[in-house]
Protein backbone atom coordinates (compact mmCIF):
# COMPACT_ATOMS: atom_id res chain seq x y z
CA UNK A 1 0.00 0.00 0.00
CA UNK A 2 1.39 3.48 -0.84
CA UNK A 3 -0.04 6.79 0.13
CA UNK A 4 0.88 9.81 -1.58
CA UNK A 5 -0.47 13.71 -1.33
CA UNK A 6 -2.18 16.22 -4.27
CA UNK A 7 -2.49 20.07 -2.94
CA UNK A 8 -6.32 21.04 -2.42
CA UNK A 9 -7.77 24.16 -4.21
CA UNK A 10 -6.97 26.55 -1.16
CA UNK A 11 -10.24 28.35 -0.82
CA UNK A 12 -13.37 28.35 -3.80
CA UNK A 13 -14.99 31.64 -4.26
CA UNK A 14 -17.98 32.11 -5.33
CA UNK A 15 -20.73 34.74 -6.31
CA UNK A 16 -24.05 32.31 -7.19
CA UNK A 17 -25.17 28.94 -6.47
CA UNK A 18 -24.37 27.48 -10.01
CA UNK A 19 -20.44 28.10 -9.30
CA UNK A 20 -20.28 26.83 -6.11
CA UNK A 21 -21.99 23.19 -7.41
CA UNK A 22 -19.05 24.06 -9.68
CA UNK A 23 -16.41 24.28 -7.13
CA UNK A 24 -18.04 21.53 -5.49
CA UNK A 25 -17.88 19.40 -8.76
CA UNK A 26 -14.06 20.05 -9.93
CA UNK A 27 -13.61 18.89 -6.48
CA UNK A 28 -15.03 15.73 -7.68
CA UNK A 29 -13.15 15.65 -10.62
CA UNK A 30 -10.10 16.08 -8.76
CA UNK A 31 -10.48 12.74 -6.73
CA UNK A 32 -12.18 10.41 -10.07
CA UNK A 33 -8.68 11.90 -11.69
CA UNK A 34 -6.87 9.74 -9.37
CA UNK A 35 -8.89 7.06 -9.00
CA UNK A 36 -8.63 6.15 -12.94
CA UNK A 37 -4.85 5.43 -12.29
CA UNK A 38 -5.96 3.67 -8.64
CA UNK A 39 -5.59 5.75 -6.39
CA UNK A 40 -8.21 6.10 -3.38
CA UNK A 41 -9.27 9.15 -1.91
CA UNK A 42 -7.94 8.81 1.71
CA UNK A 43 -9.10 12.42 3.68
CA UNK A 44 -8.17 16.13 3.26
CA UNK A 45 -5.58 17.46 5.81
CA UNK A 46 -4.40 20.35 6.38
CA UNK A 47 -0.17 21.72 6.78
CA UNK A 48 1.50 24.49 7.85
CA UNK A 49 4.14 25.48 5.28
CA UNK A 50 6.59 28.84 6.02
CA UNK A 51 7.39 30.48 3.45
CA UNK A 52 11.03 32.59 3.78
CA UNK A 53 10.72 36.06 2.18
CA UNK A 54 12.11 36.63 -1.44
CA UNK A 55 16.12 38.14 -0.94
CA UNK A 56 15.18 41.61 -1.75
CA UNK A 57 11.67 41.36 0.51
CA UNK A 58 14.38 40.10 3.11
CA UNK A 59 16.55 42.51 2.80
CA UNK A 60 13.19 45.43 4.21
CA UNK A 61 13.20 43.47 7.21
CA UNK A 62 9.96 41.05 6.16
CA UNK A 63 9.71 37.71 7.81
CA UNK A 64 8.65 34.66 6.52
CA UNK A 65 4.85 33.74 6.94
CA UNK A 66 3.51 31.03 7.67
CA UNK A 67 0.70 29.87 4.64
CA UNK A 68 -1.89 26.90 5.53
CA UNK A 69 -2.25 24.85 2.85
CA UNK A 70 -4.75 21.96 2.12
CA UNK A 71 -3.64 18.17 0.67
CA UNK A 72 -5.89 15.59 -0.48
CA UNK A 73 -4.41 12.01 0.76
CA UNK A 74 -4.84 8.97 -1.80
CA UNK A 75 -3.74 5.69 -1.29
CA UNK A 76 -3.33 2.53 -3.67
CA UNK A 77 -3.25 -0.69 -2.56
CA UNK A 78 -2.10 -2.08 -5.41
CA UNK A 79 1.15 -0.64 -4.97
CA UNK A 80 2.99 -2.46 -2.41
CA UNK A 81 6.72 -0.77 -1.35
CA UNK A 82 8.86 -3.78 -3.23
CA UNK A 83 11.87 -3.24 -5.47
CA UNK A 84 10.15 -4.06 -8.54
CA UNK A 85 8.38 -0.58 -8.45
CA UNK A 86 10.41 2.68 -9.70
CA UNK A 87 10.38 5.80 -8.20
CA UNK A 88 9.95 8.86 -10.53
CA UNK A 89 12.72 11.01 -10.87
CA UNK A 90 10.69 14.45 -11.16
CA UNK A 91 8.25 14.09 -8.38
CA UNK A 92 9.38 11.07 -6.34
CA UNK A 93 5.83 8.80 -7.09
CA UNK A 94 6.35 5.39 -6.71
CA UNK A 95 5.04 3.41 -9.90
CA UNK A 96 4.14 0.20 -10.70
CA UNK A 97 6.72 -1.80 -12.62
CA UNK A 98 4.90 -2.00 -15.82
CA UNK A 99 4.17 1.37 -16.00
CA UNK A 100 5.63 3.41 -18.42
CA UNK A 101 5.01 6.88 -17.12
CA UNK A 102 4.52 8.57 -14.16
CA UNK A 103 1.12 7.94 -13.03
CA UNK A 104 1.82 10.98 -10.41
CA UNK A 105 3.44 13.99 -12.91
CA UNK A 106 3.30 11.65 -16.17
CA UNK A 107 7.18 11.82 -16.54
CA UNK A 108 8.80 9.10 -18.63
CA UNK A 109 10.25 5.94 -16.53
ZN1 LIG B 1 6.35 11.79 -11.41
Amino acid sequence: MQYKCVPAPMQITINNKSSYDGAVRSFADLINSEAVSGWKFHSMESIKVRQDPGCLAGLFGQRGETVEYNMLVFYNEDLKSSGNNWICKKCKNENRMAALFCNSCGEKK
